[in-house]
Formats: structure tokens, sequence, C-alpha cells
């Protein structure tokens, strides 16, 4: 099989042409500091990183060695293809030893990691994975309320209206049920369909939801409504990756968002900004 050819971005005059792993690395959320020690150590070591477009600059930071290459969706007008990323990370394994691919949140959900493991093992390269903290556990985090408070729900559902060409629509929402907190990921796009499903499966018009963006960073954004609301708070320009949590361990949470409110003076919808809870620890370097 002849190798495929490298990216252009990709200098490689001069270096040595050692067959490498790719490590598929969770970013995390967004804030530099959530990222694991074990994601730090190979980006320290890293020849190259092919990561998402939404990667915080400072994240790259911690790889001052590599050569650094934006893919995915956000990257110029319209999204490298899936085919041709895992083009260019088989061609770089055959060049360097520690090829990062780096990823947003946790590279095994909604990352379209499992392409890229298929081609690797194609073709002979070995990878290996290394988790992140998901989206839906940062804002876990960032709204101080448990997914799966005692008494209230035992399961969580993390889904996503975005289907593939081949899959049925619909049956992404096979596992809302009234008694789960659901948490949808790339869903403000499709907040109609997502209401929705909700209501077709049974989550009344007034359980609270909150749209949070930008979790875990000092842009980030609450808005607390209703199922019934929700469609009309879609509607408002976002400012980052969101998610849209819906379910009833928010409600304590909802209610003292809405005292905050009433102290600001602030209308039914509740929306707060840059209130991450989540102290940023000091970078030592
Ligand atoms: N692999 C990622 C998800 C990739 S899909 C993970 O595990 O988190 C991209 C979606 O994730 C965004 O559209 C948004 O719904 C969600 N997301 C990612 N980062 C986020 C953040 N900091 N705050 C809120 N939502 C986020």
């Amino acid at each position: 099989m002849s190798k495929p050819p490298l990216h252009p971005q990709l200098q490689t005059e001069g270096q040595p042409q050692t067959p490498g792993t790719v490590y598929l690395v969770g970013a995390g959320p967004g804030a530099a500091d959530l990222l694991t020690l074990r994601a730090l150590k190979l980006l320290a070591q890293a020849d190259v990183v092919f990561h998402d477009a939404l990667i915080d600059p400072a994240i790259l930071d911690y790889a001052p060695r590599a050569q650094r290459i934006a893919v995915g969706k956000r990257c110029g007008r319209h999204s490298t293809a899936q085919r041709f990323i895992n083009k260019q990370l088989i061609a770089a394994a055959a060049r360097y030893p520690v090829v990062v691919r780096l990823k947003g949140g946790d590279p095994m959900l909604f990352g379209r990691a499992q392409e890229e493991i298929a081609a690797l093992d194609a073709a002979g390269v070995p990878y290996a994975v290394v988790p992140g903290i998901t989206a839906a556990l940062a804002a876990s985090a960032e709204l101080g309320v448990s997914l799966t408070q005692r008494g209230v729900a035992r399961n969580v559902v993390l889904t996503t209206p975005r289907v593939g060409v081949d899959e049925p629509a619909g049956e992404w929402a096979a596992g809302i049920d009234a008694g789960n907190t659901v948490v949808v990921y790339m869903g403000m796009g499709k907040a109609p369909e997502v209401v929705e499903q909700l209501l077709a499966r049974g989550v009344t018009g007034h359980t609270p939801v909150v749209v949070i963006e930008n979790a875990t960073l000092p842009t980030c954004r609450e808005t607390w409504c209703t199922v019934a609301s929700l469609v009309a708070v879609a509607q408002q320009a976002l400012t980052g990756p969101a998610l849209i949590i819906i379910g009833r361990v928010l409600e304590q949470a909802r209610t003292q968002a809405a005292e905050l409110d009433q102290a600001h003076g602030l209308g039914v919808l509740s929306s707060r900004v840059g209130t991450t809870r989540l102290a940023p620890i000091r970078k030592t370097r």
C-alpha cells in the first residue's frame, strides 16, 4: 500500500522517519487546567497535534515541540472531511513517534473517534485513547447540580439530535424519559425537534431546563427556562458551544437562579453570564 501524502502544513524536512502511535486525547470541556495529567504528558512529548478548531490556545501551549494542525468542523469554511483526517493521522504516524489527535471533552463521546480508530486499525497503526472530561460533567460541576441526585433521577441520557445520513430521525430520543436527566449535545439548532421529542416521551412543559454555554470558561453563560420556553430561548445568539440539560434535578438550582434574578431585577428567563464556579487554578509555569 502506498503511503498517503502528508498534510500540506506538516513539515517533514530533516525529520527522522520513525513509525509512531496515534493518541486520541480528550482536551476536556474548555478550561486548560481540566486536562488530565496523561494528556499533559503526551502533549509535552507530541511531535504533531491535530486538534479540533475549538481547542483553547492555552491548551496547545502545552505542546511546545509539536506542529499544530487545526482540523474539524469549525476550521475554515467547511469541515475537513473525516476520511482526510484519517489519512493524515496514518501518514503522520508513519513519520513521527508521538501523534496526538486532540478532541474537545472526551474523545469517545460525539467525537467520531470510532471512525479514526477503525482507520488506524485497518492501517496497522497503534493507537491509544486518553479520556477527557465531557461537557455534561463539566456542566454538572459548573451548575452545582448532581445529574443523579438521590431520589430524583437515577439515569442520565447523553444524546444529540444530530443524526448521520443513514440514521433514522427521532431514534436519538429513545432514551428520553420523564424520570431521567437528559443532556443534549449539539442541540440548539434543533430546539423545536428536541422539545417535540421531550413532550412525546412524557416530559412535561414545566420541567426545568438550563442551557449552558462555554461551561468552565470565564465566558460561561447559563440560561434557565422550561421545556415550554426552550424554543424561544434557542433563538438567542449563542456565545459558544452549548448543552441543553433537562430534568427535575435542576429544580433546586432553578429556584436559586430565579431568586438571584429577582434580586437583580431580571426577567423570567434568567440568564447568568460569566459565573464559572470552577475556580481557575493559576498556571505555575
Ligand atoms: N467530545 C465532546 C463533545 C463534542 S460535540 C465532549 O465530550 O464534550 C460538541 C458539543 O459538545 C457542543 O455542540 C456542545 O453541545 C458540547 N460542548 C462542548 N464543550 C462545551 C462547553 N464548554 N460548554 C457547553 N457545551 C459544550
